[in-house]
């Protein structure tokens, strides 16, 4: 059909570094508990195979602009995460051709009510409410990149304090591993992003702190909690 009983919603678009066109936001995976050290903070010290959560396209919060605190939350979280841009899909990717679907990289936020989120593990309940609200993934505009990821620092400041500070290659499962998983699981199109975890250091924001997040040869990231 081509009419609809009200506007469709607009397409979500994250700029890319140098082009004039947007890149067209499908759908938003994440990845849990991807850093060691991270998986430790959480309460978790096994080798569990990595596992995905998702977030609606507009859950994005375009770079620049500020970010509203959520409601019913008292524990809202930052969580540094690199951010993975797909121009192509498929699904049952091998990891040797997992790369191939890059368009580039970005800067994210994984915003998380960290009430609801413990609330939720100890129910057994899902973690909708906790990590897909409204404004909760912030994004840098995406760097277009070929060849090996990133493997640089990533950190996070609040108010010029350092809270996270880790490496890329500290990540329990790498870029293409993600990719390949993610595609066993879905079938994977161009306009997927990809959050790839959080290292150590997650901690609450409160209104008014200013946050500063930038990945080594990627990017940078800045909002206000307001
Ligand atoms: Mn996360």
């Amino acid at each position: 059909m081509s009419n609809y009983l009200f506007d469709p919603p607009a397409v979500v678009s994250v700029p890319v570094e140098g082009a004039a066109a947007g890149f067209p936001v499908r759908r938003i995976l994440c990845v849990g508990r991807n850093y060691q050290a991270h998986r430790r903070e959480m309460g978790s010290d096994d080798r569990d195979p990595s596992f995905f959560f998702t977030k609606p396209a507009d859950a994005i919060v375009q770079p620049g602009s500020d970010v509203a605190y959520p409601p019913r939350t008292d524990n809202l979280h930052h969580e540094i995460e690199l951010v993975v841009a797909l121009k192509t899909g498929g699904s049952n990717i091998p990891v040797d051709k997992a790369l191939d679907l890059i368009l580039g990289y970005a800067v994210g936020v994984d915003m998380t009510r960290r009430d609801l989120q413990n609330a939720a593990k100890a129910k057994g309940q899902p973690w909708d409410s906790s990590k897909a609200f409204d404004a909760s993934a912030p994004i840098s505009e995406i760097k277009p990149w070929n060849g090996p990821a990133p493997q640089g620092r990533i950190t996070l400041s609040v108010n010029g304090v350092v809270r996270q500070d880790a490496t890329l290659a500290d990540m329990i499962w790498n870029v293409a591993e993600i990719i390949s998983e993610a595609s066993m699981l879905w079938t994977l199109a161009p306009g997927d992003l990809i959050y790839t975890g959080t290292p150590e250091g997650v901690g609450p924001l409160v209104r008014g702190d200013r946050v500063d997040g930038a990945v080594e040869g990627v990017g940078k990231l800045a909002f206000t909690v307001i």
